[in-house]
């Protein structure tokens, strides 16, 4: 028996029917194992038990599933997956190995743990998590206690290390955390486009045919053959830019935030905006108002290379459709002054009356989501101790963690003091971040350093200690889809003596004497995040492995209805309650109030000598290319 649904954003609006489908003996119905996405899948097994293949759950609206999820088998059963815990033998740089015991493993980890912290200090000890570390249960029981989301782990709390760093410093902390939160008091994972309901779908600096899920790619399809417009703004002509009627909007890379003031500009000068959402619910509009002056088309096109009339129709287009819905991520976030970028494009569509009306950027009702218990996660023991702290506050202030940014400059230069240790779980540090020199350096010179994962990396070179991960095929757990819950179900034993990376984790916590603070079974994860929902594990079981919450009808414009705030009082969830263009937030921490916006460090413009050397614009990005 499986959900039909409807899927609408982020959120599960409603059940649309049930419908009953036969699997095979050899079959089972799952949740994909490789990302943390948790496509529905059915997998066949072959003669000996395992993955033969997997596709989409098509009884299901979330049965999408995308090449890497196509070739899961190629995955799981890689020769290249590792399959015990080792030990460097050879030189650092080079892959030269030893098998070791996980006891041995975890021995010498926790010796070198306790010597490091006795001669430097317990933050000389740090953590990095990558997007291996996105499953559910562990972003939800390891992220720092008040944070409203994250992938870090907070394992070295309890050890007395405030060091927990990860891979969103480059990129969702930018667009889905401070950018929207600095400026109406929300965050992207309360948000989504309404792409279901848009007249005109502007997508900037994404590519949703190449996403891991492509679940926006299906609905940018279907919106498309029921007659919306596409605008795709992209340096690259995308997939999406050469649908029939799709107008591409290239632009010169990095000048995205010009190209939002830009747009602002001719709706402010047209008076295309709302005024009456300004006047009652805005504060900054009138900073805002001579700042954008300087945008004129003309003067963006100089910046951006969008021919002035362009912008000018952009911008009525926006401000006089009804339904206007952005798909961003993974684009704008990749430029100096992102915040401020990002900000600006989320100003344009409150000023365009855009937000949060039908086929807007809505915020979701807060009801309509899965409650997942968060008690008992640990807080960071001294954030403002953190390494860059002083550099990114306001980064540390939303994430309890410190940026990733700063570890060549801790562990090289041993600013504001060293960091000798790193365990890095589930990431690929130098080729996340620019300049892999730097961060191959970097982990050379760490004294210890741990790397968790289900291969080995570019950074495995450089561990002293490799501990070998399940996927998510190899573990229970779950999954929160809006209103659902539903279990993740193993679908094969673990591959050679790989471990959970949750469990890796919880089994260090114990041998430093703190494991009572996270769940040691898989039982316990299921027990403790479903705490206070109403349902128990076995509840879900006999429900099919699957069950929902009640949910309400959606309502917009919720800051006219006291829907925002957590006192219940009319407006948005900032300092002035008001959605703010001038950001009290960023102004406080010494920033620009307004979204100014920033020439690009290295461009033809700022560095016009260093561009007749070197003319072309190297653009990378685009996390995952399925
Ligand atoms: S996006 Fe692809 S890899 Fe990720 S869960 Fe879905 S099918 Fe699997």
């Amino acid at each position: 028996m499986a959900y039909l649904e409807r899927y609408c954003g982020d959120n599960w609006q409603e059940t649309i029917g049930i419908i009953v489908v036969n699997t095979g003996n050899n079959e089972k119905r799952a949740i994909c194992g490789i990302c943390a996405a948790g496509c529905w899948i059915i997998v066949t097994y072959d003669n000996d038990g395992k993955i033969q293949s997997v596709r989409a759950d098509e009884t299901s609206s979330l049965g999408a599933i995308c090449k890497v999820g196509e070739n899961s088998r190629d995955i799981v059963y890689s020769k290249d997956r590792l399959l015990y815990p080792m030990k460097r033998k050879g030189p650092k740089g080079t892959y030269e190995f030893e098998r070791i015991t996980w006891d041995e493993a975890y021995e010498t980890i926790v010796k070198k743990l306790h010597q490091i912290k006795q001669e430097s200090g317990p933050e000389a000890t740090a953590i990095y998590t990558g997007s291996g570390s996105f499953e559910a249960a562990f972003c939800d029981l390891y992220q720092p206690e008040g944070v409203a989301v994250s992938s870090a782990a907070s394992v070295l709390f309890p050890f007395g290390s405030p060091n927990t760093l990860g891979v969103g410093a480059l990129c969702y902390v930018s667009f889905a955390m401070i950018a929207p939160h600095v400026t109406m008091g929300g965050m992207f994972i309360n948000m989504f486009s309404d792409i279901e309901n848009a007249k005109l779908i502007v997508i900037w600096g994404k590519n949703p045919a190449a996403h891991c899920p492509p679940h926006d790619f299906y609905r940018i399809e279907d919106a498309h053959r029921r007659g919306a417009q596409i605008v795709v703004i992209d340096p690259r002509k995308t997939v999406m830019a050469k649908y029939s009627n799709a107008e591409w909007v290239p632009i010169r890379p990095g000048t995205d935030g010009a190209l939002a003031l830009g747009l602002c500009n001719v709706i402010i000068e047209e008076e295309l905006y709302d005024e009456e959402f300004v006047q009652r619910w805005t504060v900054g509009f009138d900073d805002f108002n001579r700042y954008v002056q300087h945008f004129r088309p003309e003067v963006v096109e100089g910046i951006t290379g969008v021919p002035a009339e362009t912008v000018r129709s952009l911008a009525r287009r926006i401000a006089t459709t009804s339904g206007v819905a952005p798909v961003m991520y993974s684009g704008l976030e990749y430029s100096d002054g992102a915040v401020q970028a990002i900000r600006a494009t989320m100003i344009l569509w409150a000023l365009a009356g855009q937000l949060d009306v039908p086929g807007g950027f809505c915020f979701s009702m807060s009801q309509n989501k899965f409650p997942i218990n968060r008690e008992g996660l640990i807080p960071n023991p001294n954030t403002r101790k953190a390494a860059g702290y002083n550099n990114f506050p306001i980064y540390t202030k939303y994430r309890g963690e410190f940026h990733a940014n700063i570890l060549p400059e801790a562990v090289l230069k041993k600013k504001p003091y060293p960091i000798r240790l790193l365990i890095s779980l589930g990431a690929s540090i130098i080729t996340s971040w620019p300049q892999s020199d730097i961060w191959r350096k970097t982990l050379e010179a760490l004294d210890f350093f741990v790397c968790i994962d289900r291969q080995l990396t570019a950074d495995a070179a450089y561990a002293d200690i490799v501990l070998p991960a399940t996927t998510y095929y190899e573990i229970q757990s779950y999954m929160v889809y809006g209103s659902i819950f539903k279990i993740r179900e193993k679908v094969i034993e673990p591959i050679g003596e790989a471990r959970s990376d949750f469990f890796i984790l919880s089994e260090l916590a114990r041998l430093l004497g703190y494991g009572h603070l996270y769940p040691q079974t898989e039982e316990e994860i299921l027990s403790r995040v479903l705490k206070g929902s109403g349902f128990t594990p076995d509840d879900v079981r006999t429900a099919g492995g699957t069950v929902q919450i009640p949910t309400v009808m959606m309502q917009y414009k919720k800051w006219e209805k006291g829907l925002l705030r957590a006192d219940g009082q009319y407006g948005f969830e900032t300092p002035s309650g008001k959605l703010e263009i001038a950001s009290s937030i960023l102004e406080e921490h010494g920033y620009d109030s307004l979204p100014i916006y920033t020439e690009p460090g290295e461009s033809p413009l700022s560095q016009p000598r260093l561009a007749k050397q070197f003319p072309l614009v190297f653009n990378s990005g685009g996390p995952f290319k399925c």
